[in-house]
This record gives structure tokens, sequence and C-alpha cells, in this order.
């Protein structure tokens, strides 16, 4: 495995290894569980598998949880050695925006600016979404891989890639959860032991709206209460729970298709998402 810090490093190691497919796992590092499905998912059909770590300043809204982002990069590339993966590209700030950096990528409407995009600022997708057109931009992948944790990430970055016609294949991995049914997730490790054991209400409250769905209650409203009674019992106030379209993330009236049931909420201090899709997609 070889650590590189800047794009034509990174370029210069990928250039004798075009011929064979090449995986693309973009990541903050702070690796867990979750990310090492992502290398697994490119390492069973990529030749050539690169992850990269990059805390990306543009797409924190909050200066305090950018600086309590933890980093662990002798862990990450640990685990990235461990999973098989060939090329760490592990940038610092000024590479990936140098002096003069003045482009912003920025996908418009609801899937960038509702839910996540209204509660951490318009900055944060637009954070997302220019960073990973960097990083697709330096890697040129035939394939990446992103998580289904971050629904509103997946669905803001195949608006970017089909609207830039960028050639590469989007690989999503379901959620990877504890035994617990947690979602995995680098901020999980800022939880006190009581925090940890009442943060266990989110993916209950998507289990409670699945099985009442399935049930066949089909009124958002109705399934939103349900998920919001499941939090408030545990003594979580969500920021939102919503039930949208999973491509457009406009609202839906009735649950009759796949309908993507997505929850921000904090514990103590650390702010968590999970989400859901009902309905089978
Ligand atoms: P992050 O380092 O949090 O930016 O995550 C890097 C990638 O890993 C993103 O595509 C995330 O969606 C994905 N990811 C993070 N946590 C999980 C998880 N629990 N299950 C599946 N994918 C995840």
């Amino acid at each position: 495995m070889i650590v590189v810090r800047t794009v034509s490093e990174l370029r210069a190691a990928l250039s004798d290894r075009r011929g064979g497919a090449i995986g693309l796992v973009p990541t903050m590092g702070a690796l867990h569980e979750g990310h090492a499905t992502l290398l697994r998912a490119s390492r069973a059909q990529d030749d050539t598998v690169v992850m990269t770590i990059f805390v990306n300043p543009a797409q924190f809204d909050e200066q305090s949880d950018l600086a309590a982002y933890p980093r662990t990069e002798d862990a990450d590339l640990a685990l990235a050695e461990r999973e098989g993966v060939d090329i760490v590209l592990a940038p610092d700030a000024a590479e990936v925006y140098p002096p003069g950096f003045a482009t912003t990528v920025s996908v418009t409407g609801p899937i960038a600016e509702t839910l996540e995009g209204a509660e951490r600022g318009r900055g944060h997708f637009d954070g997302v979404a220019t960073v990973v057109t960097k990083l697709l931009l330096a890697a040129l992948p035939d394939r990446a891989y992103f998580g289904a944790k971050d629904a509103q990430q997946v669905a803001v970055i195949r608006r970017l890639v089909a609207d830039l016609a960028i050639p590469v294949a989007l690989v999503i991995c379901p959620t990877s959860r504890d035994a617990d049914g947690l979602a995995r997730s680098s901020r999980n490790t800022r939880l006190s032991p009581e925090e940890r054991t009442r943060a266990r209400a989110i993916p209950h409250a998507l289990q409670n709206v699945t099985d009442a769905a399935a049930a066949g209650i089909s009124d958002p409203e109705a399934l939103r209460a349900r998920a919001v009674a499941v939090l408030e019992a545990s003594g979580i106030r969500p920021e939102y729970v919503a039930l949208v379209d999973p491509v457009t993330f406009a609202p839906v009236a009735r649950v009759d298709g796949p309908v993507l049931v997505a929850i921000a909420a904090r514990v103590g201090s650390t702010r968590l998402i999970d989400n859901t899709v009902l309905g089978g997609a």
C-alpha cells in the first residue's frame, strides 16, 4: 500500500494501473467497520482500490464539530492495509484548496436544500459536492463507493455525476450497524455510555415506522408521529423526521412507493443521522 499526499502523486501512482478497473472510496478517516464494508466492496470488484482520507473543512457548518472530528491516521492506514487498499490519498487542506481556490460545485433544489441542507446550511452540500467532484477528477475511477447511511449525500452525488456526465459508476453500500442496530459512525465515539444506550432509539424509531408501514399504515404524518414518539421516549428531540421521495427528496403524500425515512437527532451534543427505505427500493 502506498500513501500519497498530492493529486499529482496519485495520478503518477495510477498511471500504470489504468488497464484495470479502479475503485475510489472517499472518507474523512476515523475509519470503522462501516468504511471497511465499502473497501471490501471495492476490493471484490476492482483491480486497484484507492481510498482518500480528507476531513473536508468546506462541509462543516460548525467549527467546533470540525475541531472535534476524530483524526486517527495511523489506525486508518492500518485498517486500509488490512482491507487490501492499494493507494491512500491523504492530502492536507492546502492541497485540496490552494490559495486562490474559487470554484464551488453546487447542486440546487430539494435534494441539497432540505433536511441536512436546511439544518447544516447551504454550504454543507456545496462542500460535499465540490470535494467529491475534485476527488473523482483526481482519481478518474471506474467505480466510486458511498454509504446509504448518508442518503442525501448519495442523492446529491448521483445528481452531480449525472449532470456533469462524470464517467463513473456509483456503488451504494448498505448501512453497516452495530449489533444493537445503531448505524456505525465516526461520531459514535463521542457518545457517553448513557448516550450510546439512548441512541438506540434512532434505529428503533426506523424499525417502528417500517413495521407500521408493513402493517398498512400509509399516512406519512401518522408514521412520522410514531418515530417521534419512540425518540422522545428516550429523551431525544429530533432535528427532523422526514418521509420523502428517495430520489427527489420531495415530501410524500402517501406511502405507496419507495419512501425514504430520514432522521437527524442530537444525543447529548453529538449529532447523528440514520435512515431506511420503505417499500423495498
Ligand atoms: P465519512 O468518513 O463519514 O465521510 O464516510 C465515508 C463513506 O463511508 C461515506 O460514503 C459514508 O456514507 C460511508 N459510511 C459511513 N458510515 C457508514 C456505515 N455505517 N455504513 C455504510 N457506509 C458508511
